[in-house]
């Protein structure tokens, strides 16, 4: 029991996932439990840094403690672990607030992640961190003291709830945390200096504030036999040891005396600062888990600096995987800490790097800004503006050094391809060097991705443009009836299936002096082989032009217009939309955003043109009955079956899929030789077909 004499003790309890986390926590066997050091060292850290900040601009807020330092207690006595640190310290409404009665956006997605086998040592990537005290702790008491408040006391064994006491009579800490971890039986090897030292060396060696340990020392003194046997014994805070050997000619005696002492265990020379050619892999890569609490490795790293009339340093890594939040845009942050001039100045400053590349992570030490800069003045500064743009510069370097490997890539690009496209979508001035990063899997590349750049040297000869093809999936339109005429040519389609494809590409419009054209919207002109061909093509149009009028006639509104097909070979028709308009894929996009303003979609929504092909034998046989009679129920029932399906198809979807299956039926019962009369009942559970009837009459009375 901490032996403080306290206020009342107040109790509340643990935010329901909170208390279901702390119960994961601990009745979970995770053999991983060392990474609880880390993580409350990085808190108090984190704690560090804000009382550092705060007091760049008013001194007097480290007047009740000037030293800022993270200091290890260990205890045998009592079998307790301290983490004391000099930083910002919690008021009691932080206490309640942030140690338990609300839950962090993570802590759900933490416990998912660990229910689907994820490592407990992810918990610092969720902002959950603290909670990892109790992979090793069967109580934890937080003693804090903000500038602005009384120093208080949180105390809990987890079971649901915890307490918080004003603490009068305990040991004043100026201003700070202290976190005392009550070990679990079987967790005593966190009370040995070597495993702590171990410890700090592999998780928190890059702590940029010096990290000291509680040591004991034991020496031999010969005392004189009449001097008290006991060894000294040494009060807790006394660093000088008090010897005072008394050279007597009496006998002598070996005894055992304790001393304890403050040690440094952490370098805190910034890694930046250091020359690139001198870093190992390793170095970096245990920097780079320091400041993301990332378990795995980095997947590329750049060092640089820039020197000449602005100065500053940085190391930016690309993570092997994006994180769960990736695109939570309730977070707008990025993950750069800006330091000046070694001092850290703050997390995710916006203006240092463009939302696209919110997923690099890293440090960038300014020799040129001002120290006691504001996030106001962050906005229109422009030596910010310069750094900036040198690290979209650097960026787009690392991810080409990236490219190099493929296997590499591959990750990189599974992982952040949509950062990329939001890039071409969002940055104008490096929308050229984004695209070279793009990959697509295309009609041709078969199970690899490729890049424009191998797209461009495979282009067939008299070929101009690229093609594209946005669809919901791979699969949705490598069958497509859009790229038949583009196949049958050689001509290579790239597969644009991600929602942002759309986007990106509305923005980007070519590449390397080629315009990227969609395959399935209007005006896809394809040249034609012979002066021949041209011609009897124009004369298989001529013979088409009245039954594109009686197709259009029949479907109205739903179409714009009917024309001859130049995409297709082997369909009857496909709909294609306007140059300008939304693609069925945008559409279906579009419709599954819920949430946006539905007037919207009217104007915007695809106006369809549909394309036949004269080649094909229904085209064919439909046509020659329209010539016939143009009235001719089937010729109406098989257009409007044939649109249906072209809507299919196409990759839209159906407003009425009743009126589809019931005319399908039909059909088979046709096909089945199977009298409408003789089905019984059948009819009138089916749903009327288009109008019928009515329409009829008004067009025999127009014609
Ligand atoms: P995270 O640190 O990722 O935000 P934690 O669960 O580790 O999440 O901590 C929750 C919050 O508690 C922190 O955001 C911080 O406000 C507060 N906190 C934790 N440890 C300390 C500390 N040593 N000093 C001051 N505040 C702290």
């Amino acid at each position: 029991m901490a032996d403080v004499a306290m206020g009342e003790a107040e109790t509340f309890a643990f935010q329901a996932e909170i208390n279901q986390l702390l119960s994961l926590i601990i009745n979970t066997f995770y053999s991983n439990k060392e990474i609880f050091l880390r993580e409350l060292i990085s808190n108090a850290s984190d704690a560090l840094d804000k009382i550092r900040f705060e007091s760049l601009t008013d001194k007097s807020k480290l007047d009740a403690q000037p030293e800022l330092f993270i200091r290890l207690v260990p205890d045998k006595v009592n079998k307790t672990l301290s983490i004391i640190d000099s930083g910002v310290g919690m008021t009691k409404a932080d206490l309640v607030n942030n140690l338990g009665t609300i839950a962090r956006s993570g802590t759900k997605e933490f416990m998912e992640a660990l229910q689907a086998g994820a490592d407990v040592s992810m918990i610092g990537q969720f902002g959950v961190g603290f909670y990892s005290a109790y992979l090793v702790a069967e109580k934890v008491i937080v003693t804090t003291k903000h500038n602005d408040d009384e120093q208080y006391i949180w105390e809990s064994q987890a079971g649901g709830s915890f307490t918080i006491t004003r603490d009068v009579n305990g040991e004043q800490l100026g201003r700070g945390t202290k976190i005392t971890l009550f070990l679990k039986e079987d967790q005593m090897e966190y009370l040995e200096e070597r495993r702590l030292k171990d410890l700090v060396k592999k998780h928190s060696e890059f702590i940029s504030y010096p990290i000291y340990l509680w040591t004991e020392k034991t020496t031999e003194k010969e005392v004189s036999d009449d001097e008290d046997d006991e060894p000294k014994k040494e009060e807790e805070g006394d660093v000088e040891e008090v010897d005072e050997e008394k050279e007597t000619k009496s006998k002598k005696k070996k005894v055992k005396e304790v001393s304890h002492e403050w040690q440094l265990i952490n370098k805190q020379k910034p890694i930046w600062l250091r020359k690139p050619e001198e870093i190992t892999k390793e170095e970096y890569a245990s920097f780079y888990k320091s400041l993301t609490n990332d378990w795995e490795e980095h997947l590329a790293v750049k060092h640089f600096s820039v020197e000449g009339q602005l100065e500053f340093k940085a190391i930016l890594f690309v993570p092997k995987r994006a994180p769960f939040d990736l695109f939570d845009t309730r977070k707008k942050m990025n993950n750069i800490k800006l330091y000046v001039r070694r001092v850290f100045i703050m997390d995710n400053c916006e203006e240092l790097i463009p939302e696209y590349l919110g997923f690099v992570k890293g440090v960038v030490d300014s020799d040129d800004l001002p120290l006691n800069i504001s996030r106001e003045m962050l906005q229109q500064n422009k030596i910010l503006k310069v750094i900036r743009k040198n690290l979209v510069k650097k960026c787009i370097e690392m991810f080409n050094e990236i490219a190099e490997n493929k296997e590499d890539y591959n990750k990189f690009y599974e992982a952040f391809s949509k950062n990329l496209k939001l890039g071409i979508h969002e940055d104008s001035q490096n929308r050229a060097k984004l695209a070279e990063l793009l990959r697509y899997y295309s009609t041709k590349s078969g199970d690899e991705l490729t890049s424009l750049k191998d797209y461009v040297t495979r282009m067939k000869e008299g070929q101009k443009d690229i093609y594209y093809i946005t669809g919901e999936s791979k699969k949705a339109v490598e069958n497509s009836p859009f790229l038949e005429r583009l196949k049958k040519k050689g001509y290579e389609v790239l597969f644009m299936v991600d929602a942002i494809d759309e986007y990106a590409v509305g923005q980007l419009k070519e590449y390397d002096g080629k315009k990227l054209v969609s395959a399935t919207k209007e005006g896809l002109k394809l040249e034609d082989e012979t002066e021949e061909e041209k011609k009897k093509k124009e004369e298989k149009k001529k013979s088409f032009e009245s039954l594109c009028k009686t197709i259009k006639d029949i479907l109205g509104d739903k179409v714009e217009k009917v024309v001859v097909s130049e995409r297709i070979v082997d369909s009857p028709c496909c709909l294609v939309t306007g140059e300008y308009g939304w693609t069925a894929n945008m559409e279906r996009i579009m419709k599954a955003q819920a949430l946006r303003d539905s007037s919207m979609g009217s104007y915007m929504s695809s106006k369809k043109t549909m394309e036949i092909n004269p080649d094909n034998p229904i085209m064919e046989e439909l046509r020659k009955r329209a010539e016939v009679d143009k009235n001719d129920k089937s010729v109406k029932d098989l257009v409007l079956l044939l649109f249906e399906t072209a809507l299919l198809t196409s990759g839209f979807s159906l407003d009425d899929p009743n009126t589809f299956g019931a005319r399908i039926h039909r059909m088979l019962k046709l096909g089945l030789s199977i009298d409408e009369d003789e089905a019984g009942g059948d009819d009138t559970e089916m749903p009327p077909l288009e109008e019928e009837g009515n329409e009829e009459s008004k067009m025999e009375e127009v014609d």
